[in-house]
């Protein structure tokens, strides 16, 4: 079976190549609206649209969706076009945006009244809400409804010239106000909307609506397959009623997939907008955020996005996917990437005490176990060092294998240290632990074979001060946007941010520039964030813990 492995598009695709409809082109499109930055359920569709192309020898061609002049905006444009090509994709010189069709959209409306399938209706929007009905209600004629064409003109016209005030006319197909789909009863397809347009000014004060300008803006660029998400399935039968109306020869199609949806996250630009401007979260790039911004500065990687897109895969019907998913694909990615270094984050006080007082050597250490191509780089070893406070335990509990009185243990690329002392102050609390060390245990093996069972990192005492910054999930709930009555914002993760200011790095990653990927040894991996982060005075963000911390 030749279709086998196929997702439902490529088998679309491969039929109508077979059947040499389209003349075997394959265009596709990814058309945001500008009005919020992009988030991973677009990845998911940038991966397809463009895939799509690049897999079938078409084009894909970014379109900014920018009909609505109330909430679209240039700085969008700007993030919307570095997220894409950053998630590796290219639209070569295909970038358009809808605006720029205003005078054709507008033509094709003329000439949809002159068919005399279009008419101005002078109902209000509630009026209009009202007459359409619902699933359950039939709609009802609009009394305007059999206004003659030349009457339609000359409204429309005037409309347009900016003779009325907004909504007090609207422009709508006429189809079928009988429908048991109530998008086919007469939808509106233009409005007044006196406001002013981030590319077109002032020029304009009647906009078209999405049903309108979309199938429109795909047929003026010879987009073939249109794809776009289940919620406009019902939508299938109008999109295909305006090309039918207006365009003459290859006619764009519509084809619906499954919208992403993840555990603890939501998706929508205008929630996503909501939580930036209520301070919720630092901005569009918090790093705790599914904005590609927010990824990106998190440390995801492009490849991990576009590889999480490939695991999902593409289907028809609705899903929510697990957060662990795209956490397994920034893991894979950085495990075979990221160079590895050390970083404690609480930091706890050892003394060497058969260490030579100050003396230092250079430990040649790995940057990767397997690759040998990421080189080396020289940790020092001292007297004085850090270990990570909770791998101490005074009296270890069952099954604690690393650091506590009396017992041995190994430093990564370095030594066996033994601890003999700890030292508190007069509150109690250690601050302090004395050990030492085995000299003949250097790079990490004892050469009389003797076993040690917990290996640590460390620092050495004159490790520079780092912030690291720990994210959990933004949110406490898998699905906060699940119930409509309760606001999806109660379910902010309170602990989704932690501020570790005085965590140690080693020397080397003080000079970490920024966006600079590393797995820290048994922490996790972590980024130099791209805002903050200055050679000299790092800060680290954790992209992602070393294992699913929630099996715990
Ligand atoms: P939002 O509700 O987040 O604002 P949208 O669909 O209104 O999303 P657009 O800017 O219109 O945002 O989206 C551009 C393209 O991205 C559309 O083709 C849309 O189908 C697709 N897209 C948006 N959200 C998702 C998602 N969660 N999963 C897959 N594709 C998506
Ligand atoms: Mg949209
Ligand atoms: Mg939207």
């Amino acid at each position: 079976n030749e279709t086998q492995g196929l997702n439902f598009l490529q088998e679309v695709i491969e039929e109508d190549q077979r059947t040499g409809k389209h003349g075997g082109r394959v265009h596709t499109r990814f058309p945001p609206e500008p009005n919020g930055y992009l988030h991973i359920g677009h990845a998911k569709a940038i991966a397809l649209n463009f895939g799509l192309a690049n897999q079938y020898g078409g084009k894909c061609n970014l379109r900014l969706d920018d009909t609505n002049p109330l909430t679209e905006d240039t700085d969008y444009v700007e993030s919307i076009q570095r997220d894409v090509r950053w998630l590796g994709f290219d639209w070569d010189d295909r970038r358009f945006f809808a605006s720029d069709y205003f005078d054709r959209l507008y033509a094709f409306a003329e000439q949809l009244i002159s068919q005399g399938q279009a008419y101005v209706c002078s109902l209000s929007p509630e009026e209009i809400s009202a007459y359409r009905g619902d699933f359950t209600t039939p709609g009802r004629d609009s009394p305007y409804r059999t206004r003659s064409v030349e009457e339609n003109l000359d409204l429309f016209r005037r409309m347009k010239a900016g003779e009325f005030p907004d909504s007090k006319h609207t422009l709508r197909a006429k189809i079928d106000m009988t429908s048991s789909n109530p998008v086919l009863r007469d939808p509106p397809i233009y409005r007044i909307r006196h406001a002013h347009h981030h590319r077109t000014g002032d020029t304009w004060c009647i906009y078209p609506l999405y049903d309108f300008a979309h199938c429109l803006s795909d047929a003026i660029e010879g987009i073939t397959h249109s794809v776009c998400t289940l919620e406009f399935e019902n939508r299938r039968v109008l999109y295909d009623w305006i090309v039918n109306a207006l365009i003459k020869g290859d006619r764009p199609n519509q084809y619906e997939f499954a919208r992403l949806n993840l555990t603890y996250a939501v998706m929508s630009k205008r929630k996503l907008l909501q939580m930036v401007t209520e301070r919720l979260v630092s901005g569009w790039d918090d790093p705790r955020m599914l904005t590609i911004s927010g990824l990106r500065r998190r440390g995801y990687t492009p490849a991990s996005l576009r590889d999480f897109a490939r695991r999902i895969g593409v289907s028809k019907s609705d899903s929510l996917i697990d957060m662990g998913v795209l956490e397994l694909s920034i893991r894979d990615d950085l495990n075979e990437t990221a160079p590895r270094a050390m970083a404690v984050l609480r930091p706890l006080k050892v003394v060497v005490e058969n260490y030579p007082e100050g003396q230092t050597e250079e430990l040649e250490v790995a940057n990767h176990p397997k690759k040998a191509e990421l080189g080396t780089r020289k940790v020092p070893f001292m007297r004085e060092l850090y270990i990570e406070a909770d791998d101490f335990q005074e009296v270890p509990e069952k099954g604690f294998f690393r650091l506590a009185p009396g017992k041995e243990v190994r430093l990564r690329s370095a030594y066996f240290i033994k601890c003999e002392q700890v030292i508190k102050d007069a509150a109690g609390n250690i601050t302090e632990l004395r050990c030492t060390y085995d000299p003949a245990t250097r790079g990490g093996d004892s050469p009389d074979g003797r076993k040690v069972k917990g290996t640590l990192h460390w620092v050495p005492g004159n490790a520079p001060v780092a912030q690291v910054r720990l994210y959990d999930r933004l949110f406490s709930v898998e699905q906060p946007d699940r119930d409509k009555e309760k606001d999806f914002k109660a379910f902010i993760n309170p602990a989704s941010l932690e501020v570790v200011s005085d965590a140690r790095v080693e020397p080397s990653l003080a000079q970490a520039n920024p966006g600079d990927r590393f797995q820290f040894e048994r922490l996790g991996y972590f980024c130099a964030d791209a805002v903050d982060s200055k050679p000299g005075a790092p800060v680290f963000n954790r992209t992602v813990t070393l294992k699913d911390s929630w099996v715990k």
